[in-house]
Formats: C-alpha cells, sequence, structure tokens
C-alpha cells in the first residue's frame, strides 16, 4: 500500500526468503491434507478465504493475475486497497464475486478518514483494513468514530498487530509496533460488538495475548500471516500452548460451536500473490503438527469467514 517497496521486496532484502522457500520444500514432504485443494470453484464447502491481500498498485495485471492464481486453488481473496485504487477493485469485485472481496484500507490520522469509509460502504465495500502505522493506540478515543460507522455497518477490520517493518533507515518515521499491540483488540470488540475484529501476524510476537483475547471475545480472531509461521516452522507444536483451552469451559462462543480453540484462526497470506500457495502450505504444516481437527481446519482456511462475510459466489 503506501510502502515503498513491496512486503515480498522487503522480505528478500532482509534475507528471509531462503527461509521462506526452505519452509515450502519441508512442508511438500508432508502428507496430503485430507481438505486439499478444491478441484473446481464451484465447491463452495471447500471454499478457502484469504484475508490478507494487499492490492499491488505497481503491478497494471493484478486482478487477471489475481483471478489466475486463486481460482486453481479455490481462494477468495480478500484486497486490501486504497483509497485511491477504490473504483477499480469495486468493479473487479463485481466481475469476480467468487475470487474478489473488496475491504478498504484508511489512514486512521487522516483528517477525513471517516468520509472515506463511509465511500468504501456506498461502494460494496465489507470492511476494512489493513489498518496499520497508527499514529496513536488503536483504542484512541480520536478513532472511536470510524469504529462506530464499522459496527453500524457489522464490517469486519482487519487490524496489524505486533512487530512492523521499518521503511526508512535513514529518516525519523513516526511508527511504533506497541500501538498495534494485540490487546488493544480486546477494548475494540468488546465496545463494538458489531464488528469483527480480526488481528493480522497473531500479536508476533505476544501470541498468547492475541489467543486470550481471542478466547474471551466471539468477534474476534487472528490470522498467522507474517513471519511467525517460519520463525516456528521447527517447533510449530508450540501452537498448543497458545490455543490450549480446546475441551474446557474456558471458551466462548465460536463459529459452530467447534470445541478447537484453533477455530479462533483464520487465513491470511500477506505475501504477495505468489505467496499463497506457500503460506497454505505453512498453515496446514502447523494444521498436522497440532492435530487440529479437519472440521476445523476447513472453518480456519475459509469456513468461518464464507459465514461472516455472507459469500455466496
Ligand atoms: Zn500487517
Amino acid at each position: 500500500m503506501q510502502h515503498s517497496f513491496s512486503r515480498r521486496q522487503f522480505l528478500t532484502a532482509m534475507g528471509t526468503a531462503a527461509a521462506v522457500s526452505a519452509s515450502r520444500s519441508a512442508v511438500a514432504t508432508t502428507p496430503a491434507p485430507s481438505e486439499g485443494p478444491a478441484p473446481s470453484s464451484d465447491q463452495a464447502a471447500d471454499r478457502i478465504v484469504d484475508m490478507h491481500v494487499h492490492f499491488d498498485e505497481k503491478n497494471p495485471n493484478f486482478v487477471d493475475d489475481l483471478v489466475k492464481v486463486t481460482e486453481p486453488l479455490n481462494v477468495t481473496a480478500c484486497v486490501l486497497t486504497p483509497y485511491r485504487s477504490r473504483m477499480l477493485i469495486a468493479e473487479a469485485a463485481k466481475r469476480h464475486p467468487a475470487r474478489i472481496v473488496p475491504f478498504g484500507y484508511v489512514d486512521m490520522d487522516a483528517p477525513d478518514t471517516l468520509r472515506q469509509a463511509e465511500e468504501f460502504h456506498t461502494l460494496g465495500y465489507k470492511g476494512l483494513g489493513e489498518l496499520e502505522f497508527v499514529k496513536k493506540p488503536y483504542t484512541d478515543p480520536s478513532y472511536m468514530p470510524v469504529y462506530e460507522l464499522a459496527d453500524r455497518h457489522s464490517w469486519v477490520v482487519l487490524f496489524h498487530t505486533g512487530i512492523v517493518l521499518r521503511q526508512k533507515f535513514g529518516e525519523p518515521e513516526d511508527v511504533a509496533s506497541y500501538r498495534m499491540r494485540a490487546f488493544h483488540l480486546e477494548e475494540i470488540a468488546r465496545r463494538f460488538p458489531k464488528i469483527t475484529v480480526l488481528g493480522a501476524h497473531c500479536g508476533n510476537p505476544e501470541y498468547e495475548w492475541a489467543g486470550e483475547v481471542a478466547r474471551w471475545n466471539p468477534n474476534v480472531f487472528f490470522d498467522l500471516s507474517g513471519s511467525t509461521l517460519t520463525k516456528m516452522q521447527d517447533r510449530l507444536v508450540e501452537f498448543r500452548k497458545i490455543f490450549w483451552w480446546t475441551g474446557t469451559k474456558w471458551g466462548t462462543k465460536t463459529p459452530e460451536d467447534d470445541p478447537s480453540a484453533f477455530v479462533k484462526l483464520v487465513f491470511g497470506s500477506d505475501e504477495g500473490l505468489d505467496g499463497i500457495a506457500t503460506v497454505l502450505s505453512q498453515y496446514r504444516a502447523m494444521f498436522d503438527a497440532c492435530d487440529v481437527p479437519v472440521r476445523t481446519r476447513k472453518l480456519i482456511l475459509g469456513g468461518t469467514l464464507t459465514k461472516i462475510l455472507g459469500l455466496t459466489a
């Protein structure tokens, strides 16, 4: 979005691309997951919803490329769209309703954030995100009118949580990860119960806070995009310590009353179009390591968001 380089370029520059491809070959040897990619896009039951696909303004063929990548994977992508590209993605979503769900990115500190959010709604956008690079903590009173609007529209709002990349190394930046800590989402979820609050990156590295906030708030979910599944590829079983309350009385209402604590996760890739399949493999490696039931896997990969977003195409 407003980054001076893409996330993928950034990761490559930081030398983590090698780690990602290493994990790709590692997960290639894991058994084929039982839910697998669907053979055709009309198999709605196996639809995968990717909550975290940033619109790439530098790619003039973005929409065509997205359809090409998502069709064989049976993925519906929530496309996180800057305000200036709002018309392009609104129209693309109408042409490809099974592939694109439009989400509007707003700068929470801009003077006309509320007006931009209203316009996104008028254009048929399903929610906001990814909110990030905020100048104040997410719970700052000045941001409440945006949440009130999102609550009125029963919107889904995707928040960046946890550590955030540095865009400029040689000049000052007014950016700080603590403003985007996962526990801030608790207050937003409780004050605005009609918002579905999605936290990107599971609060990296404060996974425990993310898990606990999700546990007590039925309208909070997290994705595992970012560096986490790469960082933890040799210790994926540790996710059981974060999502620990399966089969206990210590949870709250879940999609389809699924008893697994892992049902508080949703799928998000955040790696550019060419990274979606890799992140899917990483999620499935985590499912295998933690014995996540097949039913829960389907909810995580798409079932939960299909219902919340009312996807029918
Ligand atoms: Zn993010």
